[in-house]
C-alpha cells in the first residue's frame, strides 16, 4: 500500500510566513496534533535577501536537517516563497515526513500519493480528512 500525504507530517511555507519565520531570524516550535500522532520539532530560521535557511530538529522524530527557502519566482523576490527539496532543484510549498522517516521532502521524492488516488479510500480516511479540515479552520 502506497504511503499517502495524509499519513505524513508536513511543513508548509505559508505556515512559516504566517508565524513570522520568513520575516526575521527566529527560533520556535512547530507542533503537529494529528488524529494519531502528536509530535513537535524545533525550528530555526536564518533569513537573507529574498529567502531563508531553515533548520528542523526533533529527537523524538529523529530529524536533524536544513532546508533552503527561496522565492518561488526569482523575478518576484518579495512574493511567494518555496522550499528547495533536499535532493532536487525543484521548488515546493509543502514538504512531507512519512511515518518512520527522518527527512522532510517533496511528494515526488517520497513517492507519496493522495488518499483519493489510493485504493483504500474508506470511512476512516473520510473522517480523518474532515478532522484535518476542521483543524485548519481552527488555526
Ligand atoms: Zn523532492
Amino acid at each position: 500500500m502506497k504511503t499517502t500525504v495524509e499519513d505524513c507530517l508536513d511543513i508548509d511555507v505559508d505556515w512559516l510566513k504566517r508565524h513570522g519565520y520568513l520575516d526575521d531570524d527566529l527560533v520556535g516550535l512547530i507542533c503537529w496534533n494529528e488524529l494519531l500522532r502528536r509530535e513537535k520539532a524545533l525550528l530555526r530560521t536564518h533569513t537573507f535577501g529574498g529567502g531563508a535557511d531553515l533548520s528542523i530538529k526533533s529527537s523524538t522524530l529523529g530529524v536533524d536537517m536544513s532546508l533552503k527557502i527561496v522565492p518561488e519566482n526569482p523575478c518576484l523576490p518579495g512574493r511567494r516563497k518555496a522550499f528547495l527539496c533536499h535532493d532536487t532543484i525543484s521548488k515546493h510549498r509543502k514538504l512531507y515526513l512519512p511515518p518512520g522517516g527522518d527527512t522532510f521532502a517533496c511528494r515526488e521524492c517520497h513517492n507519496l500519493s493522495y488518499v483519493l488516488q489510493a485504493s483504500h479510500r474508506s470511512l476512516f480516511y473520510e473522517q480523518f480528512r474532515a478532522a484535518k479540515r476542521l483543524r485548519k479552520l481552527l488555526y
